[in-house]
């Protein structure tokens, strides 16, 4: 299609940004082919309505002053304000924000909520930092961002690097600032406003999705599947408690540094264990599990299972990883991470019948969750655990379900890249058109 093959040309720099888009830019054509009048509303969302970039200074703990890029990329308003994480990372640049923020405006659509798409963050790696550095760099942080946010207009979360213990220094240098209590961040503590769940929510959500799947299209479920998580951290370790919880034995869980395999079943406390605080390295398992072995943190994909749920970071599942999950027959790859999958390796396991969802759809339950705990703050309400927890599952499950129904017939059944984004651009589009009357 000659708009995408020219907006390649000029966004060729910014590789992870254009990968995005290509990839659900394609697999809309079959859509546009049928209505072309709907081709000007998908290129309007191919850029940002904002991007704020700003320094940020803070000092560290021998006095001395340092600089870290932040940013705030605010995609679209149409269905709701901005909404997407932070993410504090050495890595982080504006093409990996633009990507971010691309996808989470076709995500949070998926979620049927009333949240529009963003995200942002800075370079700063949290890494090695003191808990006093990390809480400087966050009040410095937020001291640049308050201006742009607000419970009607962009509602920040959290994202790789930020937890609860830099949303919680956010809120409050949020409040000091603004003079607001809005409910301008999710991902609070329960004392701030926050909803119950919203750490397990990513990771249990992305059970959630693939249970539906795997009764849907494999009439089976998670007992005794062995399953293989990349990652240690909020996602991972979420999506390991309600695997295991449903019955699966997860044998393998990563970091960067490494691998660990477990032929006995992942022992969660350890792992858990190992990354509280200091954070420490995932081989720290092998000293009280003389069983486990390492291996390089992506040769995790080499390790035979039935369901791989990669939750670490971007195109982590490369066309190597994807022929050996197909030659060790692997039943399901759900995306938990952002854009796990490059695109050639995710068209390599829809071909060969795995059933593969894209992050957008499977990793939604976080943000889902963010969206009750907007709803709960505007309506000062608090929801149990078991509502929120049993109306994240319904979520879910309407996310597979509701992207599933658009392959009306057999014959004309697609893929769940596909599926969920044109479900995704279905939705944005008739909001914009809304808006516009
Ligand atoms: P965390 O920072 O809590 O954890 C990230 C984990 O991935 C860490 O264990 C990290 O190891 C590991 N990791 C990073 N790079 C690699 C690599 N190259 N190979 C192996 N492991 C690696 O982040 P989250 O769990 O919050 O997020 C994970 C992913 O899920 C991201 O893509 C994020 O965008 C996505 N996501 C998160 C949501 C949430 O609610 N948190 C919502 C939706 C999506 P190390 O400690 O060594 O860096």
């Amino acid at each position: 299609m000659t708009f995408l093959e020219d907006f390649a040309k000029t966004h060729a720099n910014e590789k992870e940004f254009l990968a995005a888009v290509l990839e659900v830019g394609h697999s809309l054509e079959p859509l546009f082919e049928r209505h072309p009048e709907y081709v000007p509303y998908f290129k309007e969302l191919l850029e940002p309505e904002n991007v704020i970039h700003f320094e940020v200074k803070w000092v560290d703990d021998k006095g001395k002053e340092r600089v870290n890029q932040g940013y705030r990329v605010q995609w679209c308003n149409a269905i709701g304000p901005y909404k997407g994480g932070l993410r504090f990372h050495p890595s982080v640049n504006l093409s990996i924000l633009k990507m971010l923020a691309f996808e989470q405006t076709f995500k949070n659509a998926l979620t049927g909520l009333p949240m529009g798409g963003g995200k942002g963050g800075s370079n700063f790696d949290p890494k090695g930092k003191s808990e006093a550095e990390v809480e400087r760099f966050c009040r410095a942080f937020m001291d640049q961002l308050y201006p742009y946010i607000g419970i009607d207009t962009d509602v920040p979360a959290g994202d790789i690097g930020v937890g609860g213990r830099e949303i919680t220094y956010m809120y409050d240098e949020y409040k000091k600032k603004s003079g607001k209590d809005d409910g301008a961040l999710t991902g609070k503590s329960l004392k701030d406003g926050g909803s119950i769940l919203r750490p397990e929510a990513t990771g249990y959500g992305l059970c959630y999705y693939t249970q539906a799947l795997l009764k849907d299209q494999f009439k089976t479920s998670f007992k005794d599947k062995k399953v293989v998580i990349s990652g240690s951290g909020n996602v991972a370790t979420f999506a390991c408690e309600k695997a295991q919880q449903l019955g699966a034995q997860v044998i393998a869980m990563s970091d960067s540094s490494s691998a660990i395999y477990d032929p006995e079943g992942i022992d969660l406390k350890t792992v858990r264990a190992i990354k509280e605080g200091e954070r420490g390295r995932i081989h720290e398992y092998l000293e009280s599990h003389p069983k486990a072995t390492e291996m390089a943190s992506n040769a995790i994909w080499g390790i035979p299972c039935d369901i791989a749920l990669p939750c670490a970071t971007q195109f982590e599942i490369k066309e190597s990883d994807a022929d050996t999950l197909i030659k060790n027959h692997c039943l399901v790859v759900c995306e938990g991470s952002n854009m796990s999958t490059e695109i050639k390796a995710a068209q390599k396991l829809i071909a060969a019948s795995i059933g593969y969802a894209p992050g957008k759809a499977s990793n939604a339950g976080g943000v889902t969750v963010s969206g009750f705990e907007m709803a709960q703050n505007r309506t000062k309400q608090h929801w149990s655990y078991e509502q929120v927890d049993q109306l994240l599952k319904q979520t879910m499950e309407n996310i597979y379900y509701s992207a599933e129904g658009l392959a009306a017939s057999p014959k004309e059944k697609k893929d769940l890249i596909t599926l969920s984004n044109e479900s995704a651009f279905l939705r944005v589009m008739s909001a914009k058109k809304a808006k516009a009357k």
